[in-house]
């Protein structure tokens, strides 16, 4: 069975459940709290709240249904599952420094990750140094006697840039430190980053894992030691939990992500192909096209591609918003993931702040991928040269 087999078994597979009468989907537990039948019964589960059912802000059935599956998928002895993917990147961060210790990240992570690095945990004297990330050297000679934590995101989500994630893990190790990836690009489907090394792994399942822009939501995976310490700790005490209703949603999405990845990947290429031969194009960053610098790396660490990359142009910004306000199939806006084709268009500066080119950002949807290339041409063909 090939991987990708065992995905689709994974997610549309459930055992009989006579408790729920043998409902065909998780129920949806609208409650918050669990009563007990005797004392004792509830002393013992005080004990262990979150392998018992005591108070939703803990362990409610149906969020720990989809937590459950997806530990199946990505390979994790256990999952917990956040309020969105900033609670589970900033708690899967927040656990492993305390007061003084040291981090390193690539440049190219998440906005809101750098923002949770830079502007907030300075307060607790947590400093980070961020570098480019793609050489095992830069990593090494970033390190210092107080780093905790190595931080990846590979496939970074706006230049696609991707880091050797067995060297990171093996570095990580030989220094005492922990590593967490970003991993909601590739999704449990196309990258394994704990079967390569990686301690904790992180998802916003807002994007593809949901896949329907319904609902925000995130999780962290890994051992059950680190995961349970999160659980315990970051996840109780901070409170950002997901809701019932949102794994519920997010559990009825998870069926197709194998089946909707498939096509993605298909339809991201071949939109890429088409992006690559344009003369407004500089430089189309796909990890699965061979004219990207590390192809053969991202060939190693990853079983398929999704669907969001990116191009530069040197065309003014002015014409590239022109052209994607005039996409029909394309939407204006952020995020990515559902079933709707996006695009966004940001200026590319160096670090002195100068604007150096223009990077546009496409998501390939479920649209029909002839008619999205179509209109990408329609639409500049009727630009202001
Ligand atoms: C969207 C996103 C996040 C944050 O997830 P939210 O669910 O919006 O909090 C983190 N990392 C990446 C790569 C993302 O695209």
């Amino acid at each position: 069975m090939s991987k990708q087999e065992k995905h689709f078994t994974k997610v549309a597979y459930d055992p009989v459940d006579t408790r729920h009468h043998g409902a065909i989907n998780v129920p949806l537990y609208q409650n918050s709290l669990f009563a007990f039948e005797s004392y004792d019964q509830f002393d013992e589960a005080m004990g262990t709240l979150l392998d018992h059912h005591v108070y939703s802000r803990g362990n409610n059935p149906t969020v720990q249904y989809l937590e459950r599956k997806l530990a199946d998928l990505e390979e994790a002895e256990m999952a917990k599952c956040f309020a969105s993917g900033m609670a589970a990147i900033s708690s899967a961060i927040l656990s492993t420094v305390g007061q003084g210790d040291h981090i390193v990240c690539i440049n190219q992570a998440y906005g809101p990750t750098k923002q949770f690095l830079t502007s907030y945990l300075t307060k607790f004297g947590v400093e980070t140094t961020f570098i480019d990330g793609s050489s095992i050297e830069q990593w090494r000679d970033a390190v210092r006697p107080n780093t905790k934590l190595l931080y990846l995101e590979s496939p970074t989500t706006m230049l696609f840039e991707l880091q050797d994630l067995r060297l990171c893990a093996e570095l990580a190790r030989s220094i005492g430190a922990a590593t967490v990836i970003d991993n909601t690009w590739a999704t449990p489907c196309f990258q394994s980053p704990l079967a390569m090394g990686i301690d904790l792994v992180v998802h916003s399942v807002s994007k593809y894992i949901g896949g329907h822009s319904d609902c925000l939501g995130g999780v962290v995976l890994g051992s059950k030691e680190r995961v349970s310490g999160i659980g315990y700790t970051e996840y109780l005490l901070l409170g950002g939990i997901m809701t019932p209703q949102t794994a519920a949603l997010v559990s009825k999405g998870l069926r197709t992500l194998p089946l909707r990845l498939q096509r993605h990947e298909v339809s991201g290429l071949q939109v890429a192909e088409h992006i690559g031969k344009q003369s407004y194009v500089t430089r189309v960053n796909h990890p699965g096209l061979p004219s990207h610098p590390q192809y053969e790396l991202g060939k190693r660490q990853m079983s398929g591609y999704s669907s969001l990359f990116s191009f530069l142009s040197d065309e003014p910004i002015e014409r590239l918003k022109e052209w994607a306000g005039r996409l029909k199939y394309f939407k204006i806006g952020v995020s990515w993931g559902g079933f709707e084709s996006l695009v966004t268009v940001s200026p590319l500066t160096n670090d002195a702040g100068e604007h150096t080119a223009t990077v546009v950002r496409l998501y390939i949807g479920m649209e029909d991928p002839n008619d999205l290339i179509a209109d990408i041409d329609q639409a500049w063909s009727g630009t202001k040269s």
